[in-house]
């Protein structure tokens, strides 16, 4: 058990919270006792206050404060990621950027807009729509992420294949540094090489070198097309031939790949997700978005049709509703069905070549069930861009063993120059493995970065290196 943080220095620096922050700025225990820094599990705050700064200058004073009376900070924005980078100790602050929620300007023009580091994406993806546009960073947890968040983890999602992660759609951040100061880099020019490119100290770099606290973010045209087709593979190589059919279409938004033992727990949960029969060894979920209804049609049409007559699909279904459309993207948006059938899961976001994508997972688990023989695993991803997720259950000590799970998928990783994390970042939970998977200079330059910007690890402490 922890202690939490008590005692005269707190109700000193509990008074000058209250004073930068105002009212409804400060959150004290038990307003925040349901809150949990983890999506799936309850993992509670062990901070004595969450701080609601609602500008950067707010922040700046926080950050000084929380100095002064050697607490540290953790930044917390949906609380979505699942790299444990929101996890707390007695002895930080929390700084939610809850109240920094507001879109203050969507520019048609220049098809870019101004956005608060707390504005959850599907918020923005709303705002954007009604105005013809399009913010191309999409995620399964749009509905809480925040650009903050998603800008500090470099998300990806479901569109990377198309138009990138969350770095390529982002154009000038506005943060606060762990001395307090204020960086205003809010850049909205598509080419500027004045200068160090400072949005990217703080894109991907999980809260560790500044704050976000406002960005600058590309839009493109609201795609007004949009067509979804379910397809059964038999062979990854096929999968390959399929992607490279699938590339040739301009229009390409999405190639999500599902193994079969995550397409038939899906199709054998009672969730109506089961729109080809079980038992292919791969379902890829394919999807183009344009503007031009009767090009972009014509080149699916031709997509499909190819890949039928190169006896790349065994079975297909190609949605001609919305709700249809829907219902395929419901196949590939199961992680609540995991959950639910394996308790307790470690999951994955690895990516690897994608010429040695089927060996690694097959070394993997073969590797794994040599350890664990009750091993279950599913396995999908965003395999158009490299990145897959394994899910992997061993039963009850499915979490005490984690770091031994990890150890085994990493090592299998390592010998094929795979990456041990895609999109989600490295957080208190994979901390341990960076060292072993980056080379020393990497580790030298890293840690050299973080001390020039953080030498007294004010900012997530116990996130990264
Ligand atoms: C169902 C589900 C689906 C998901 N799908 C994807 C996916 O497809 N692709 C993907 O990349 N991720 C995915 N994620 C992971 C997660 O949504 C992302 O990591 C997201 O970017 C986190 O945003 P957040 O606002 O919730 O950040 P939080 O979880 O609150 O924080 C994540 C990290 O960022 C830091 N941080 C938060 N806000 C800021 C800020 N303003 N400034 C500096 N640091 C900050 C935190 O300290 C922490 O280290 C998924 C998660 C779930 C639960």
């Amino acid at each position: 058990m922890v202690e939490l943080a008590s005692g005269e220095g707190v109700a000193s620096l509990r008074a000058e919270l209250s004073a930068i922050l105002g009212d409804g700025g400060l959150l004290e225990r038990p307003d925040f006792e349901t809150r949990s820094c983890d999506p799936f599990r309850h993992v509670p705050i062990l901070s004595p206050f969450i701080a609601r700064p609602s500008d950067a200058h707010q922040l700046s004073a926080v950050i000084e404060a929380a100095a002064a009376h050697d607490f540290c900070i953790v930044t917390h924005g949906g609380r979505t990621g699942v790299a444990g980078g929101a996890f707390t100790r007695p002895d930080s602050i929390v700084v939610s950027l809850e109240r920094m929620n507001r879109i203050e300007e969507i520019c048609e023009v220049d098809q870019l807009a101004v956005v608060q580091a707390g504005v959850p994406i599907q918020a923005l993806h709303e705002a954007a729509e009604a105005r013809g546009l399009f913010y191309p960073v999409d995620l399964g947890a749009k509905g809480s992420a925040t650009l903050g968040g998603t800008i500090s983890t470099n998300a990806g999602g479901n569109h990377v294949v198309r138009w990138g992660m969350t770095r390529q759609n982002l154009l000038g951040v506005e943060g606060v540094l762990a001395d307090g100061t204020i960086v205003s880099s809010l850049n909205r020019l598509v080419k500027n090489n004045t200068g160090y490119d400072l949005k990217q100290l703080f894109t991907g770099t999980e809260g560790t070198i500044g704050i976000v606290t406002k960005a600058v973010v590309k839009l493109v045209a609201m795609p007004t097309t949009q067509s979804v087709a379910l397809v059964a593979v038999d062979g990854m190589s096929k999968v390959l031939s399929l992607l490279n059919l699938a590339r040739a279409m301009p229009t390409l938004s999405a190639f999500e790949v599902m193994w079969r033992d995550y397409y038939d727990l899906m199709a054998a949960s009672n969730s109506g997700r089961r729109p080809l029969e079980p038992g292919h060894s791969y379902y890829v979920l394919v999807e183009s978005m344009g503007n031009d209804q009767e090009a972009d049609e014509a080149a699916f049409e031709r997509f499909v049709h190819q890949a039928t007559q190169q006896d790349l699909v065994v079975d297909g279904v190609v949605a001609s509703s919305e709700k249809q459309r829907r219902d395929l993207w419901h196949v590939r948006e199961g992680s609540e069905i995991i959950v639910r059938e394996f308790g307790k899961i470690v999951s994955f976001d690895i990516s690897a070549e994608l010429g040695s994508i089927e060996q690694v997972v097959e070394e993997a688990y073969a590797a794994l069930r040599q350890r664990f023989p009750q091993v279950r695993g599913t396995t999908f991803g965003h395999l158009g861009d490299n990145n897959i997720h394994l899910g992997i259950g061993i039963g009850e000590e499915t979490v005490e063993r984690t770091a031994e799970i990890e150890e085994i998928v990493f090592d299998v990783l390592a010998r094929h120059h795979g990456a041990i994390t895609a999109e989600h970042g490295i957080g208190t939970l994979k901390r341990q493995f960076l060292r072993k998977y980056l080379s020393e200079g990497e580790m030298a330059a890293m840690r050299r970065m973080r001390d020039a910007f953080d030498p007294d690890r004010r900012l997530n402490p116990d996130v990264m290196l």
